[in-house]
């Protein structure tokens, strides 16, 4: 079978394109500025040596974009396949699949309907994914299309955990409630924990950190997903790149007193200008801050308060890891028992100084990072970054979201797939071997 996996972003449409008989990646790539102007799309063909391909191409909208991957896909520059009619399957990530969807599904019309109707719980992001089903949809009529939703690992998380201290009919009749994101995420690294500590997910307490642009906290029990920090969109819970994480609700009705803003350019604000990149004031790339913030001087110094000094770097990652440590703490205590922590994705694979400054004072939970393991982690590989007598385990496990793609996909149209809970993946065995990056 060879699946084509489809992430699209407001202006970005991330692809992989899959052979599983080969267990092998083909080709992937992204589309940038779709919908901006000057759009893009960078292409890798496995295998092949050199820079990967890079074409200008005009991308008004998503069906332009699937359009230039699918042309790049079949071209003769550095096409994986000679015919779009070899491509068994598509699996679109889509963001926000509600009360509705607890497990991947085969897409028809009712589908895309629910989804478009969770458009109003998650307006950024529901919107481009149902562009780029739409546009598949139209472009290849005969192939089967999997949505694959970031909320459903999360489906198991108690009421106590997901409802607001909120009048409840605004659960009940709105579906304000906490559903949590970047599942496929947690649920992959989980898994991978589990194997590692040579048991079955059933037997495990972990604590998964998805930690990248986006980032977000999940207390895992037996397996399954009890709590996590973003809520009904992804703007709550931890310091993103753009994103504020928790804040005082109340800011948003205090600021339009203070400066002319609408609740609408507010919620925009958080979303985009906040996180790590509001508070240096000019980066929000984690490896910015980390070089810039090594001459930190204090606040009073002259021009420490400019965008992008070091003080404001310092701050940022302080923040950052503040809340990351008291998250930790708090789903130990809300999981009792804790055999791993786990850090995943951009920040948590590659920055030991993210890992250490939010496990530290953490003893005595008996959470115990060994400095010299954590400093000298190989990028790209599963390792444990514990000390030797630490009771939990600090594991880094690089994420890999698109093997959830495919599995479900291929399981789905084998009629073998179940609950995400139930459902045994190959990556959950001990003798599974990670994708090499
Ligand atoms: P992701 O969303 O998982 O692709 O992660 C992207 C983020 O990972 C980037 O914005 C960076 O902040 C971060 N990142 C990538 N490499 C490093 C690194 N070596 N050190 C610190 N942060 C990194």
């Amino acid at each position: 079978m060879k699946i084509l996996t489809l992430n699209c972003g407001s202006s970005s449409l991330k692809y992989t394109f899959f052979d599983t008989a080969a267990a092998a990646t083909l080709a992937d790539g992204i589309v940038e500025r779709i919908t901006i102007g000057e759009a893009f799309i960078v292409h890798r063909l496995a295998g092949r040596a050199g820079k990967p391909l890079r074409r200008e191409h005009p991308c008004p909208t998503h069906k332009e974009a699937i359009d230039l991957v699918l042309a790049t896909l079949t071209g003769e520059e550095a096409g994986a396949i000679s015919d779009p009619g070899e491509i068994s399957a598509v699996a679109h990530r889509v963001v926000h699949g509600g009360e509705e969807f607890t497990r991947s599904v085969i897409i028809d019309e009712r589908v895309v309907e629910v989804i478009r109707r969770y458009i109003s719980l998650a307006p950024l992001h529901n919107p481009p994914n149902v562009a780029g089903i739409e546009a598949a949809r139209a472009m290849l009529p005969a192939v089967p299309q999997i949505a694959v939703f970031d909320t459903a690992f999360h489906y198991t998380i108690p009421d106590y955990a997901y409802i607001y201290a909120l009048p409840y009919e605004w659960y009940h009749d709105l579906g304000v409630r906490r559903y949590g994101f970047h599942g496929t995420s947690h649920l992959y690294v989980s898994r991978r924990a589990a194997a590692l500590l040579g048991k079955q997910p059933s037997e495990v307490n972990l604590i998964t950190l998805h930690l990248g642009n986006g980032a977000s906290a999940c207390a895992v029990r037996g397996g399954q997903s009890v709590d996590t920090s973003m809520g009904l969109t992804p703007l709550e819970g931890l310091v993103m790149g753009t994103r504020s994480g928790d804040v005082d609700p109340a800011i948003p009705f205090q600021l339009p007193q203070s400066i002319p803003l609408a609740l609408q350019e507010i919620y925009m604000l958080l979303n985009r200008r906040s996180g790590v990149l509001g508070l240096t004031g000019k980066y929000a790339d984690r490896r910015d801050v980390l070089a810039h913030m090594e001459e930190a001087a204090s606040s009073d110094d002259a021009g420490a308060e400019e965008p992008g000094s070091p003080y404001r770097c310092k701050l940022a990652l302080e923040v950052e890891c503040y809340r990351l440590q008291k998250y930790v703490g708090a789903y130990a205590a809300a999981l009792g028992r804790v055999d791993a922590v786990v850090f995943t994705a951009g920040v948590g694979e590659n920055s030991p100084k993210v890992r250490a400054l939010s496990l530290r004072g953490l003893e005595p939970l008996g959470i115990i990072l060994e400095e010299g393991k954590n400093e000298a982690a190989p990028r790209g590989r599963e390792v444990d970054v514990s000390a030797a007598d630490s009771p939990v385990k600090v594991l880094v496990i690089p994420t890999d979201e698109e093997r959830v793609f495919i599995e479900d996909t291929v399981a789905l149209l084998d009629g073998a797939y179940d609950l995400p809970d139930r459902f045994e993946y190959s990556f959950q065995r001990a003798d599974y071997q990670p994708r090499e990056r």
